[in-house]
């Protein structure tokens, strides 16, 4: 079920703003918010909503390339598809954990892996001489 919309979540949400910001912030938010706490109020959904997702991606896990990974993230419709890198679209299971984890394809993990090798590598033998 979608979150935002899981009654006993928006409950609990509100349960947590109201112990950090007082009851007044639940019943009248305009009259004691101003912009500051409601950008304050929006980053405490945010967290609160990451944290959930993490206690839900606990619960059920599968093995990809020896690597635990939930398996609701891999079947979440929003997931990246499309490698900011290279541009490529890709429903592999392997580009999903490598976009999720570094924010590109796992191609383009592996070209930067190396190229960053061989930077490294570069350095030490300049270095040296
Ligand atoms: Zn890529």
């Amino acid at each position: 079920m979608d979150k935002k919309k899981d009654p006993d979540y928006i409950a609990k949400l509100e349960k947590a703003i109201e112990k950090k910001y007082g009851s007044e912030a639940i019943q009248n938010p305009r009259k004691y918010w101003d912009e500051e706490k409601e950008k304050e109020y929006l980053q405490q959904l945010k967290i609160m909503a990451e944290n959930q997702r993490v206690i839900d991606e606990k619960n059920e896990k599968v093995e990809v390339d020896g690597v635990f990974i939930s398996k609701k993230l891999l079947t979440r419709k929003s997931e990246k598809r499309i490698c900011p890198v290279c541009s490529a679209y890709s429903f592999e299971i392997k580009d999903d954990i490598y976009m999720r984890k570094f924010d590109c394809c796992y191609e383009c993990y592996i070209e930067m892996a190396v190229t960053e090798r061989e930077n490294r590598r570069k350095v030490r033998l300049e270095t040296k001489q």
